[in-house]
């Protein structure tokens, strides 16, 4: 990474939103800060960042994130410890992953020094903003968009950067009852399923609905081929825990590189926990879940941490999961938060 410093413009905002926001009770994603970083690409270059107060974006209405959806994003968080010291984690695997997003929807790169100057130069005037309460944080949501014109299907010729923040608690309350799907695909080979898209996400809105109809709060996705395979859920990497062994599917084409994923993958081999990178397919859940052997299953995202989920329905049937005390999630819930909180030694080298 570049380590000159860049002119960031700062725009101050006249008043602050802050006093009117109650950090104990924070929902997820829906009260953001007071700036925003915002960053143009035009004429083959990104120009300098700069930090203006939290608004609207004006778009011409031929602009082509809305007819071709040229758009990408990331999700991750920064933490305050208890002597108010401010951390983010493995920032840099985001900023590489919006760039392989890009790459994938013919979009610009964003340089990394813009990335990360720009994100700690917002940080530092948002402090104040970042939470304290257990289990909250600030979401750091990072995204580019087609601004640049035209009714024709082709990449566009202008693009905005921008960095926005939301504090937020929990993304899920409770527990998590998820529906396998075999009928709708979230992606497919050669396909854009790897990258964070905002299309990947539109495309999972109806079958999650019509999820949520039945009792369920998410999708598990199998894939799109033989949908004999499970995948990933709709904003998490999926694990489940067969007898001692922690199975989760590879990455693929198909599926998001998950930052929590990989990191669990770490602190579980740490942990002497048996861990396989395989394919899992849907009878094979459904028989462990039958004969006993299936423990847990719980999803793992920025945005959800870890997750533990109680149930998966398949077919019509409802799987539950047993409540087991010495459970991976809990374990893995500890150590990652500990290491994101600064709460334990970051023994990976993973805070920044
Ligand atoms: N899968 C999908 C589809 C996601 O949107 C996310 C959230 N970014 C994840 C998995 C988890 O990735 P991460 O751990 O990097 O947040």
């Amino acid at each position: 990474m570049e380590t000159k410093t860049m002119n960031i413009k700062i725009e101050k905002a006249k008043t602050s939103k802050i006093d009117k926001v109650d950090f104990d009770n924070l929902a997820f994603g829906n009260v953001f800060t007071d700036h925003m970083l915002v960053c143009d690409y035009k004429n083959g270059s990104w120009n300098i960042p700069e930090i203006i107060p939290y608004q609207p974006i004006s778009l011409d209405p031929s602009a082509k994130i809305f007819h071709y959806g040229q758009s990408i994003f990331e999700g991750m968080k920064a933490y305050k410890d208890e002597n108010n010291d401010i951390w983010l984690f493995r920032p840099l695997d985001n900023c590489k992953r919006l760039n392989i997003s890009a790459k994938r929807m013919a979009i610009p790169e964003i340089p990394e020094d813009y990335f990360m100057e720009g994100l700690t130069a917002l940080l530092k005037l948002e402090k104040d903003w970042i939470p304290q309460t257990p289990g909250s944080s600030l979401y750091i949501r990072p995204f580019i968009f087609a601004s640049g014109t035209g009714f024709h299907a082709s990449p566009a010729d202008e693009y905005k950067f921008i960095i926005a923040f939301a504090p937020s608690g929990a993304y899920f309350s409770g527990k998590v009852k998820v529906l396998i799907e075999e009928k709708y695909s979230r992606s497919a080979n050669g396909g854009v399923g790897y990258a964070k898209a905002g299309g990947n996400y539109a495309g999972q809105f109806y079958p999650t609905q019509l999820a949520l109809e039945k009792g369920y709060n998410q999708v598990i996705w199998t894939d799109d081929n033989t949908h004999e395979f499970i995948e990933e859920a709709g904003a998490m990497n999926i694990f489940v825990r067969i007898n001692d062994t922690l199975v989760t599917a590879p990455t693929s084409d198909r599926i998001l590189d998950g930052i929590t994923r990989k990191s669990i993958l770490k602190i579980a081999k740490d942990e002497g926990i048996a861990v396989e990178e395989r394919k899992i397919t849907v009878s094979e859940i459904v028989e462990a879940a039958k004969n006993g052997s299936l423990k847990e299953m719980f999803g793992a995202g920025t945005a959800a941490v870890i997750s533990p989920i109680s149930a998966f329905g398949f077919r019509d049937v409802d799987y539950d999961l047993p409540e087991i005390g010495d459970n991976y999630a809990s374990l893995l819930k500890k150590r990652i938060t500990d290491i994101q909180y600064n709460r334990a030694e970051d023994k990976f080298g993973w805070r920044v």
